[in-house]
């Protein structure tokens, strides 16, 4: 069995070597000293935001889910190429206050802050992102007792959800945000609160390679804003409409069409603009910005036989990289894509799967999967994992020591 994957061209191959920031993998993995490590290329992320740039609309603000990707020094490098930030914890706080974004520019979102991080928070002026009424009122007391007026968004949960979406985040029964419904009266409140009322914050979902799916998704969340902006204390000055663009992983998927969402992008712009001029039009994007410009690379430890199939040990594995292991959100496991990183187009080539060290089945990089014959030391490169990898894996788990995350 072949699996074939959405083709892969990102980076370049030399001498059938992969070559991530203009760096052969092989003199790239002396530099960091051992494997396994993330590999972060930053001409493929400011590309990938050039293009961005390029066909949104002029007005709108992009701004960078934090989640995504939290190392330090890719989100510095960030902090020169978007228009803000979007947290979700006080640790992605300070991160983003480091890098230095200002912090009106900065969102902080997410159900269940604490009480030490609504203060933090206030205390630096980044734009709370209310998730509910007791929320509302925290933050109210919390600047009270600091003497600083909070600025808050609300987070609204729409009746409509984002079709198509991997991850769906809005729609019916959620805890994120407030329900569409409980806001008229939840702004009422609001304006009796000394609370600096800024907007409005919907978060469909994510992951999503639909155009359609997410072109329908951001008009519905203007005209929903638009509506509940009647009802608010202040002018909506901000509007966050979230993202969710995805990117493709498995056999089979296509790239987003970027050209038909910012043609949706375009007219959904202009009936927000026509009916409110002052409000800033914000999307937010943590895996489109960040996923496809990264690696994770380990090294071959064994062959092994069983049964007649080929197992190729690694030292890497879902300690380090859930999402590639397929635990972080599969419900059928499918293969993310892997090619040795020292032997891309060589022959021979066999079907094996390859695992990592731990003690569980769970542990597998890909699964009866065409590569070129590996040797013990060659590298096993999983492509697009610049998101959601090392922060969202148990590295913690049998021990052994965490990756390296190097930006190039
Ligand atoms: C996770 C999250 C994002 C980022 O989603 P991506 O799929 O990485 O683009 C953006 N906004 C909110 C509120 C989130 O929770």
């Amino acid at each position: 069995m072949t699996i074939s994957h959405a083709e892969l061209r990102q980076f370049p191959v030399q001498d059938d070597c992969l070559q991530l920031g203009g760096i052969a993998l092989t003199r790239l993995a002396e530099r960091v000293g051992r494997t396994p490590f993330y590999a972060y290329e930053r001409n493929h992320i400011q590309s990938r935001i050039g293009l961005l740039r390029q066909v949104l609309p002029a007005g709108v603000h992009l701004h960078y889910a934090v989640k995504a990707n939290p190392m330090p020094a890719l989100v510095q490098m960030m902090a020169s190429l978007v228009d803000g930030f979007d947290v979700a914890s006080g640790g992605e706080m300070k991160i983003a206050l480091d890098a230095g974004m200002p912090s009106p520019r900065i969102s902080f979102a997410g159900p269940g802050k604490s009480n030490a991080e609504l203060r933090s928070a206030v205390a630096a002026g980044v734009v709370l992102h209310l998730e509910s009424e007791d929320e509302m009122a925290r933050a109210a007391r919390v600047g009270e007792l600091l003497g600083i007026r909070p600025r808050v968004a609300v987070r609204v949960n729409p009746e409509f959800e984002l079709k198509y979406a991997g991850m769906k985040m809005a729609g019916g029964a959620r805890q994120f945000g407030v329900d569409a419904e409980r806001v008229p009266v939840m702004l009422r409140k609001l304006g009796q609160l000394e609370l600096d009322f800024q907007g409005f914050h919907l978060f469909c979902g994510a992951q999503n390679l639909s155009a359609k799916a997410i072109c329908e998704a951001q008009l519905l969340s203007v005209q929903l804003a638009l509506r509940l902006a009647e009802h608010a204390p202040a002018p909506m000055r901000l509007l966050n409409i979230g993202g969710g663009f995805g990117v493709p992983y498995f056999p089979g998927e296509r790239p987003l069409d970027l050209a038909a969402v910012a043609e949706g992008l375009h007219a959904t712009a202009q009936v927000l603009s026509a009916a409110s001029p002052e409000t800033r039009l914000i999307l937010e994007l943590g895996r489109y910005l960040v996923a496809e410009g990264g690696v994770y690379v380990c090294r071959v430890l064994e062959r092994k036989l069983s049964h007649g199939q080929v197992f190729v040990i690694t030292d890497g594995g879902l300690h380090h990289h859930l999402a590639a292991s397929g635990n972080f959100g599969q419900v059928i496991r499918k293969n993310y894509p892997v090619a040795v990183g020292n032997r891309m187009h060589a022959a021979p080539r066999e079907v094996v799967t390859v695992v990592g060290p731990l003690c569980t089945p769970l542990d597998m990089l890909a699964d009866s999967m065409e590569l070129a014959r590996v040797e013990p030391g060659d590298y096993v490169v999983v492509f697009q994992s610049g998101a959601y990898g090392l922060t969202a894996s148990p590295t913690a788990f049998l021990g052994h020591p965490p990756p390296l995350e190097v930006l190039v």
